[in-house]
């Protein structure tokens, strides 16, 4: 529906729910991001490309829209998880991202474990899709190459 769907801005750091301790770190864009999504933007799991200022790498990633408990779920969250790994952080540094497509909803999830492991069958599914020509040539968008 609103797809592609173009976002950027500052990282901020998120509420620490350990995501960083699974493996799987999660960038959150601030608030004012969030804001601009529209309404009917449904929460869940996508997956499309990214960049960090204005670095040569555009990165595969995988995307969450979803409620905020800090927040009673009254604000929305966004959170990229860039599938790369990097062996420094990147708070305060401007992270722009292309949406491309859907994976699937917000679930709850019994254990920790089932939860890892859909999110590496999220990334698995973020790979092959990212292969594909129409998704292939979101790398190459002028989006990226505008200065931050
Ligand atoms: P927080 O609760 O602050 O979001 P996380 O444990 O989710 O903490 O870690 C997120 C941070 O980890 C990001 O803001 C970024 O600076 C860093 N980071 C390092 N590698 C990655 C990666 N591959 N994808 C996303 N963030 C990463
Ligand atoms: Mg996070």
């Amino acid at each position: 529906l609103h797809l592609p769907y173009f976002a950027e801005g500052t990282v901020v750091s998120g509420f620490g729910r350990g995501s960083k301790e699974l493996g799987i770190p999660t960038a959150n864009f601030p608030d004012d991001v969030i804001q601009k999504l529209p309404a009917d933007f449904e929460c869940g799991v996508y997956y499309g490309w990214a960049k960090i200022n204005n670095d040569e790498n555009i990165y595969q990633m995988v995307l969450c829209v979803g409620w905020n408990p800090y927040y009673h779920n009254t604000v929305k969250t966004m959170e990229t998880h860039i599938i790369h790994k990097f062996d420094h952080d990147f708070y305060g540094q401007h992270l722009k991202t292309i949406i491309l497509g859907y994976i699937r909803p917000m679930c709850n999830f019994e254990s920790l474990d089932s939860l890892i492991a859909a999110i590496h069958k999220d990334i698995a599914d973020a790979v092959e899709h990212l292969k594909e020509p129409e998704c292939l040539k979101y790398s190459q968008h002028p989006f990226f190459s505008q200065p931050p």
